[in-house]
């Protein structure tokens, strides 16, 4: 597979072309950003985890029945991906309060949930990433109400199949983002990345946060933090 031009750069990833039009290689970088580019930063080695991690879940959840873009890891960095057309729109599922739902309404981190909840932001920088319902979606004509029946389905299926991974590995999985894309022939599948850049992972005796809120709080131990969930990902794989 040839890597060609660079398509894009993102905040945390690059992204290239190849000979095959239908397939594209992500590059993952050490920078790091919060609050919407405000904070910026780099954390050594996140790129090599972040890679290795996501395909590493996403195989899982292919095992599991969720269609994901994950076709080939190349090297530490890059994966062969599906291209895809990605739906402008964050999906975010909680497990447990934390982050912008506690600070939105008003109550402390920690709050087990008796269910999973689900939201939607656009997925649009400019404007911050606003929350918007199923109906904002369907009228701004970001996704057909199948394809959003489809990622809701989807995206349960992903936290009940982390959920447990993660519980084996004594990390609870607090809540996380993921982004859908539509192929080209239109069907619906996971894509981008699932790390400790877009999941809050708590050690599930202590408490201690093993993800990106290390560098947003400004928490230290970041580096050692995207270790120690690698360790413990690969400790508990296939296991
Ligand atoms: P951002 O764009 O938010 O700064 P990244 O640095 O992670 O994020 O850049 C990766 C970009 O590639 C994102 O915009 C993401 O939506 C997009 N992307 C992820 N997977 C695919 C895919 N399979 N096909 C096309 N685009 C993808
Ligand atoms: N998240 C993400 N990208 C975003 C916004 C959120 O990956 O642009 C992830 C974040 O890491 C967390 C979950 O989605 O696991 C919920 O984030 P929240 O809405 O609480 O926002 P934050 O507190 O990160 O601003």
């Amino acid at each position: 597979m040839t890597k060609g031009e660079q398509l894009y750069e993102g905040k945390a990833k690059k992204v290239f072309a190849t000979d095959d039009p239908e397939k594209l290689i992500v590059d993952y970088k050490d920078d790091a950003t919060a609050f919407n580019g405000l904070k910026k930063g780099t954390i050594r080695g996140k790129g090599v985890i972040n890679n290795r991690m996501s395909n590493a879940l996403m195989r899982m959840l292919e095992s599991k029945g969720v269609p994901t873009h994950f076709i080939e890891e190349l090297s530490e960095r890059e994966t062969l991906v599906k291209k895809v057309s990605i739906v402008p729109l964050e999906v975010i599922i909680r497990n447990i309060s934390a982050g912008s739902f506690a600070k939105h309404y008003g109550v402390e981190e920690g709050i087990v949930f008796d269910a999973p909840t689900i939201e939607f932001s656009y997925k649009n920088d400019a404007l911050g990433d606003p929350l918007l319902n199923e109906y904002h979606a369907l009228a701004l004509k970001l996704a057909t109400k199948e394809e959003i029946e489809t990622i809701k389905k989807y995206s349960f299926m992903v936290n009940e199949v982390l959920k447990e991974f993660w519980l084996s590995c004594g990390v609870t999985l607090v809540d996380f983002k993921l982004e859908f894309g539509r192929l080209s022939d239109g069907t619906i599948v996971l894509a981008d990345e699932i790390s400790p850049d877009t999941c809050r992972l708590w050690d599930s005796k202590t408490g201690e946060k093993l993800d990106k809120d290390r560098f947003r709080r400004d928490l230290g131990g970041v580096e050692d933090a995207y270790q120690e969930i690698m360790g413990r990902l690969e400790k508990h794989i296939g296991g």
